[in-house]
C-alpha cells in the first residue's frame, strides 16, 4: 500500500504519457516505439536501459507480426520484469546477520541532501524493531548539520551514536564507533560517511582510509557498502552512482524520495546499468517509509 502510494506520481505520469503516445493507434509500429522510447527516457529509465527495452519489444513485434497497442502495457510489464530478473537485483529479503558477521558493519555513502541520514535513521529503526542492537557512527564530519541530524535520528530511534567534533577525521570516528560497538555487543553498526563529491581521488582516499581503519577493529568490515541516491534527481543519480562506484566498491543501493517524483523509472535504469541491487526504496519522510525493494512488487505496483 505504501508502495502504491509512493509510486503514484511516477505511475500516473508514465501512463498518461503512454496513452498519449498510443492515442489513435491500434498497432505498435515504429512511430509508437519512438514515442515509447521518449516516455521511458523522460521517466528516467536511462538511455541504455530504454534501448534494451525497446529492442526487446521490437523483437516481439517482429516475431508476432502484429502487436496491438492495448497489449503494450502487458508486454512492457513482462519485459521490464525480465530485465530486472536478469540483473539479479531486488529480491526482497528481510535483513539477517550473515553467519559469523557480528557486528555487521554497514557503511553508508552518498552526497548531502539525498536522504542519507533519514535512510540511516529508518534502517536503525527497522533493525531495532527486529530486536537487534544498533550503533550509529557519525563519520560524515564535514558539516555540523550532518552530525546533528544523525543525533536527532539516534534520539528518535533511541540507539547509541558515536560522534566527534565537526571536521574530525572520518576514519577516527569510524574506528571509535566500531570499538564502541564491539564493546556494547552491537549486532549492527551503521557508519555515515562522505557527504561530498569533492573530487574522485579525495573521495576514494577518504573511503579507503575509513575502510582500512575499520578493519583494525572488525577484520572484514564493511560487510556492506550502501549508496544512497535521490530518485527524484534523475540523471544526477546516475552520475553519482558512476562516481561512487568508481571510488569504492558499492554493494547495494537505496533510492529515496520516490514518493515525490514522477520519475520512478530511475530504479529500473540504475539497477540495470550498474548491476548493483537496489535494496531499499524511500517512499516518504516518516520513520516507516523505507521499504525493502522487491522488483516483482515494484513492477506489479507500477503496472497495476
Ligand atoms: P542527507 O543530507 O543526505 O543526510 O539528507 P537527509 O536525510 O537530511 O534528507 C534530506 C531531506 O529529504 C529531508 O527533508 C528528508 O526528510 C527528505 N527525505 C529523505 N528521504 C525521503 C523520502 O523517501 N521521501 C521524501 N519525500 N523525503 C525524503
Amino acid at each position: 500500500e505504501t508502495l502504491d502510494k509512493g509510486l503514484e506520481k511516477s505511475k500516473t505520469s508514465f501512463f498518461s504519457k503512454l496513452s498519449k503516445a498510443v492515442a489513435g493507434k491500434s498497432k505498435v509500429d515504429d512511430e509508437v516505439l519512438d514515442e515509447l522510447e521518449e516516455v521511458l527516457v523522460s521517466s528516467d529509465v536511462g538511455v541504455k536501459t530504454t534501448i534494451k527495452i525497446i529492442e526487446r519489444i521490437e523483437g516481439r513485434v517482429a516475431k508476432d507480426k502484429y502487436l496491438g497497442t492495448e497489449e503494450l502495457n502487458q508486454i512492457l510489464r513482462e519485459e521490464i520484469a525480465n530485465l530486472l530478473s536478469e540483473t539479479n537485483v531486488g529480491e526482497a529479503v528481510d535483513f539477517e546477520i550473515p553467519q559469523g558477521k557480528k557486528p555487521y558493519v554497514l557503511m553508508v555513502v552518498g552526497v548531502n541532501g539525498v536522504g542519507k541520514t533519514t535512510t540511516i535513521g529508518k534502517l536503525a529503526h527497522q533493525f531495532k524493531n527486529k530486536g537487534l542492537n544498533v550503533v550509529l557512527g557519525a563519520a560524515d564530519t564535514f558539516r555540523a548539520a550532518a552530525i546533528d541530524q544523525l543525533q536527532v535520528w539516534a534520539d528518535r530511534v533511541d540507539v547509541p551514536i558515536v560522534k566527534q567534533a565537526m571536521g574530525s577525521d572520518p576514519a577516527s570516528v569510524a574506528f571509535d564507533t566500531l570499538q564502541s560497538g564491539v564493546n556494547q555487543n552491537a549486532d549492527v553498526i551503521i557508519i555515515d560517511t562522505a557527504g561530498r563529491l569533492h573530487n574522485k581521488v579525495n573521495l576514494m582516499n577518504e573511503l579507503t582510509k575509513v575502510k582500512r581503519v575499520m578493519q583494525k577493529v572488525v577484520e572484514d568490515a564493511p560487510h556492506d557498502v550502501l549508496l544512497v541516491l535521490d530518485g527524484s534527481t534523475g540523471q544526477n543519480a546516475f552520475e553519482q552512482a558512476k562516481q561512487f562506484t568508481a571510488a569504492t566498491e558499492v554493494n547495494s543501493l537505496a533510492v529515496t524520495k520516490l514518493d515525490g517524483t514522477a520519475k520512478g523509472g530511475v530504479v529500473i535504469g540504475i539497477s540495470d546499468q550498474f548491476q548493483i541491487p537496489v535494496k531499499y526504496i524511500g517512499v516518504g519522510e516518516g520513520i516507516e517509509d523505507l521499504q525493502v525493494f522487491n522488483k516483482y512488487e515494484f513492477v506489479d505496483s507500477f503496472f497495476k
